[in-house]
């Protein structure tokens, strides 16, 4: 192996490094009651996403058209669903509400100005509007 040949291999090795510390969301741990699924890790999701768990229940019962509570770490759906219909909602969710846009870390937070909600970077600085659920 030439030098130059080395150094590709090394690039390589750093972009797989990368791709393996993606953000990976908590999935969630679901299951049935009658006709509504309760997830029992909701809250642990929420904060994985450092989220609320209030503003991800709004995203998820709009997304899902489904009634939500909470119930201490619960979150209580009033539809039959399966954990990966609600983890695919989950992943959108991070994207557009966690995930930066420019950088793609998800060290942001939400920044409410009233009518309107932006996603702000903490890594880069890069602020966009979302929108407000
Ligand atoms: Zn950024």
């Amino acid at each position: 192996m030439n030098y130059e040949e080395l150094l590709d291999s090394a690039y390589e090795n750093v972009e797989v490094t990368e791709e393996s510390e993606r953000f990976e969301i908590l999935k969630v741990k679901g299951h049935h009651e009658g006709i509504r699924t309760i997830v029992s890790n909701f809250t642990q999701v929420a904060a994985c996403a450092r989220r609320t768990p209030v503003h991800l229940m709004k995203y998820l019962s709009k997304e899902l058209a489904s009634q939500c509570e909470i119930n201490r770490d619960r979150l209580i759906l009033s539809r039959k669903l399966s954990s990966q219909v609600i983890n695919d909602k989950i992943e959108k969710y991070v994207q557009r509400y966690v995930i930066c846009t420019k950088c793609g870390k998800p060290d942001t937070e939400l920044d409410d100005e009233g009518q309107r909600l932006f996603v702000r970077c903490l890594a880069c600085g890069e602020k966009h509007e979302v929108h407000k659920i």
